[in-house]
């Protein structure tokens, strides 16, 4: 019986991407593995997120005849990433990365295409590329996964059409930017959802999984094609060494204490420490929450960091993390991140005096960056910070989870959400007064910004003025696709937490993923990847799937390097 075997050659813990696709290549290699999960569900942050892969170089946009190379990726890669990774470990990634994905692709059910308009986040940074870098997952049929479809994490309603219905991220952006023929698409998306009779008498949901979700079942798939178990409900609680070699995991499963042997390595792909207040309070920039992060509540906290940081291992990054804007719903397990919402044009973003601090526009890190450091610098009260905007505004775009009130009015918003999800006044005073922001330094900002609106250029933050905030501009909207006057009462606001989507410091490794000592040495039998290691990203954030590209593509250069290793 394959559930009582307590010896394996590589034990993987945690289920998110990272895990999966390594259990997947070393499986592939001939290895005996095992992925144990704390949670009763599989898939981690990565099941709920866009799932999109950053990998620099890769075949899809080659396939189209895109241009990138591995030198305009490196020089990126070392300005993006902020001086504080060393190149070895930039080399790997771009070699690897690209492998990765080719590999999975003809071995394995996952499967990509090109954002091929998606840009690099900083389009100010050498080699950056205005689309191409980052991949899509495509939908995955998950009537394919038998049983195991019970226990897969599920996207968060945010990311599905009308909060059930599956749509790429391309898809979602040409809707959301407004696309020339984005009506006829949802109403084709729609059907399609309606006319799968066989699935709508089974399920409320689409029988088809899309971005992180859909790249989770796939993975899972391609587990149980080639036999390897995943156990759920159980935790890993420490290493065991034998000597300075890492040798097996003490786990607690279903309640009870085992000690599973790993014969020639564990892979520690559990996720990061954004929901264990106390380590956040303890290497996070104040105030710090737990229950601002997007991430599942209770999943990810920090096991694989403090069991590392036990035998001696070097970490690095551990006051950083990938952060993220994020909007509390009364009900909903978790915040949801603001990602696109603060492009679109018309919406701006204050502090407690009524005055923008950020281009609103920014990548997701570098906007509550801007937070913290707004509240330091000035104590102006940025956490929370307050996005703004008004009723055309609100007729048109989406925010957090209102709806364009084209689609769905105020008198057709839960009673629960005024006041706790969204503000509303007739004046721009009134409702400074109702948020506690000052009301004199909105009006000021309001009117500064009407002006940017009409001129195209906002001569404080430059919003707009590059490939990546127009990204989610509205192409219809003229001179500046991210800036539209704030004109048209009732005006708004809603509440902006300085959020992540999980932390990026952990336990620093090497070239080969393994985790290393202060000395540099590694430490044998021992790998790390996704947010438990220290990121190979740096302080930045290069574009889209920068998280989890890293996490898939080392955890492919684990399995390979375990193989390998005598
Ligand atoms: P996870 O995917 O969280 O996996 C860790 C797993 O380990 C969890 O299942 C957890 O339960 C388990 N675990 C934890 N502790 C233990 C233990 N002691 N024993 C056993 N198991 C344990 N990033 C991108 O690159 N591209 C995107 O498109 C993207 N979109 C996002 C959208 C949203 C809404 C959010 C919230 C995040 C998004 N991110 C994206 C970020 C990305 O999802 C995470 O950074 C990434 O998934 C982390 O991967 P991981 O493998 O480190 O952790």
């Amino acid at each position: 019986d394959v559930q009582e075997q307590t010896a394996f050659d590589v034990i993987v813990v945690g289920s998110g991407a990272g895990a999966m696709a390594s259990a997947v290549v070393a499986a592939d290699q001939g290895l005996s593995v095992l992925v144990v999960e704390k949670s009763d569900k599989y898939g981690g942050t990565s099941s709920i997120s866009g799932g999109g892969i950053w990998i620099p170089n890769n075949h899809h946009f080659a396939a189209k005849g895109g241009q990138d190379s591995y030198d305009k990726a490196l020089q990126y890669l070392r300005a993006a990433t902020g001086g504080c990774v060393e190149e070895v470990r930039l080399r790997a990634y771009l070699d690897n990365a690209p492998k990765m994905i080719k590999y999975l692709e003809s071995r394995s059910r996952v499967r990509y295409a090109v954002a091929e308009k998606y840009p690099d986040y900083y389009q100010h940074l050498p080699g950056s590329l205005p689309g191409g870098r980052t991949l899509d997952p495509e939908l995955f049929d998950t009537s394919v996964l038998g049983t195991d479809l019970a226990a897969l994490r599920q996207g968060a309603p945010s990311n599905l059409l009308m909060g059930r219905i599956a749509w790429t991220a391309r898809q979602a952006h040409k809707a959301m930017s407004r696309e020339f023929g984005w009506r006829l698409m949802v109403l084709g998306l729609m059907l399609r959802f309606k006319l799968d009779l066989a699935w709508r008498r089974k399920s409320k949901f689409d029988r088809r999984a899309a971005l992180g979700t859909a790249l989770i079942a796939s993975l899972r798939r391609s587990l149980q094609d080639r036999k390897v178990p995943l156990w759920l409900k159980t935790e890993f609680r420490d290493l065991v060494m034998d000597g300075d070699r890492a040798r097996g995991v003490r786990v607690q499963r279903e309640g009870r204490e085992m000690v599973l042997e790993a014969r020639r390595g564990v892979v520690f792909a559990s996720g990061g420490f954004e929901q264990s207040q106390a380590l956040r309070d303890k290497y996070l920039p104040k105030p710090t929450v737990a229950g601002w992060s997007a991430t599942p509540p209770g999943n990810n906290t920090g096991a694989a960091l403090e069991a590392g940081m036990k035998i001696g291992a070097a970490t690095g990054l551990l006051d950083r993390a990938w952060w993220a804007p994020t909007i509390r719903v009364p009900k909903e397990e978790k915040p949801r991140g603001v990602f696109a919402e603060r492009a679109f044009p018309g919406a701006i973003v204050v502090n407690g005096l009524g005055r923008r601090f950020v281009n609103e526009a920014a990548p997701y890190l570098e906007f509550v960056d801007a937070m913290y450091q707004d509240q330091e610098r000035s104590g102006a009260k940025s956490i929370p910070a307050w996005v703004v905007f008004d009723a055309n505004f609100r007729f048109n775009y989406a925010m957090g989870p209102l709806m364009p009130s084209q689609i769905m009015p105020d008198s057709r918003l839960r009673k629960e959400w005024l006041n706790s999800v969204y503000w509303k006044s007739d004046t721009l005073g009134g409702l400074a007064a109702q948020i506690g922001v000052d009301a004199k330094g909105l009006e000021e900002t309001v009117l500064r910004m009407n002006d940017y609106a009409r001129t195209g250029v906002d001569a404080e933050f430059a919003r707009g003025g590059n490939a990546f905030d127009r990204y989610y501009g509205d192409t219809n909207v003229k001179p500046n696709p991210c800036l539209a006057p704030l004109t048209k009462g009732p005006y708004y606001a809603m509440r902006l937490d300085a959020g992540d989507i999980g932390t990026k410091g952990g336990l620093l490794t090497n070239e080969h993923a393994q985790v290393v000592r202060d000395d540099g040495t590694p430490v044998a039998g021992l790998y790390a990847v996704g947010n438990c290691s220290s990121a190979v990203m740096g302080t930045g954030y290069p574009g889209a799937g920068a998280t989890i590209g890293p996490a898939m593509t080392f955890g492919y250069v684990a399995a390979m390097h375990i193989a390998a290793a005598k």
